[in-house]
């Protein structure tokens, strides 16, 4: 293999891995993210679960209010049945208080009714909290997971890219920039193996006189159809790439 072409190989191996790490560094904070936005459906939940037991509570003092109104007025009608002047008024008076009776007792099953509600709400208060708690448990240990992972990839990301400078530094300016142009328009890869008939990347045919140029390894040969730099590798396995 041309030397030059060898560093290149050893460069483009190490652009791809970068490339890797990067990626994933990046995709931190989308994961703590993703994360978060758990937690934030149970939170909705008892935070309605807050607003409907406050409502119970502010229900049941209005209702309580009204009773004692209606007491009040039971009272005061009590008062003046002693001074009323014919039966007709007495009657519906009489009358008056009865029906405010029956309204309290009303009122009052729907105090009932709203207290076994607001304890039904606590319970499950509760028990929405008590899933909180675990889920948060779960998600700090998840997050202390993925920025420990992400503290590896950087350690193996800085060593990469002193690799990736000493790679650098030791191939030809020209050739490096060659390198770098094929590489930004061929995603990252700008160089593909030859096969005694084609070009490993791009599949089209390669004339045999430039195969064996390609295996000599006197000079740097490119594609003719994808213009990567070509290189001949006979002992490994031929990996399938697009
Ligand atoms: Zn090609």
């Amino acid at each position: 293999m041309h030397p030059e072409v060898e560093k290149l190989l050893k460069l483009q191996e190490t652009d791809l891995q970068v490339q890797y790490y990067s990626g994933r560094i990046e995709l931190l904070p989308k994961q703590l993210a993703e994360l978060e936005a758990k937690l934030n459906g149970t939170l909705q939940s008892l935070e309605s679960n807050k607003q409907k037991i406050v409502k119970a509570a502010s229900d049941k003092k209005k209702m309580e209010g009204n009773i004692q109104d209606l007491e009040q007025k039971n009272s005061k009608y009590r008062g003046q049945l002693t001074d009323v002047k014919t039966n007709e008024q007495y009657k519906a008076l009489l009358h008056e208080i009865e029906f405010n009776e029956k309204e309290v007792r009303k009122i009052e099953d729907g105090i009932l009714a709203l207290m076994e509600q607001e304890e039904e709400l606590r319970k499950e208060s509760q028990a929405i909290q008590q899933q909180l708690q675990k889920e948060k448990a779960l998600v700090v240990s998840e997050k202390t997971a993925a920025e420990a992972e992400v503290a590896r990839d950087g350690e193996i990301l800085s060593e990469l890219q002193s690799q990736r400078e000493a790679v650098m530094r030791s191939v030809d300016p020209a050739v490096l920039q060659t390198y770098r142009q094929i590489a930004k328009f061929r995603k990252g890869l700008a160089l593909a193996r030859a096969t005694q008939d084609s070009c490993q990347a791009c599949h089209v045919r390669i004339r045999p006189h430039v195969v064996s140029q390609v295996m000599s390894g006197d000079l740097i040969i490119t594609c003719d159809s994808c213009s990567r730099i070509l290189y001949w590798k006979p002992d490994a396995p031929y990996e399938a790439t697009s």
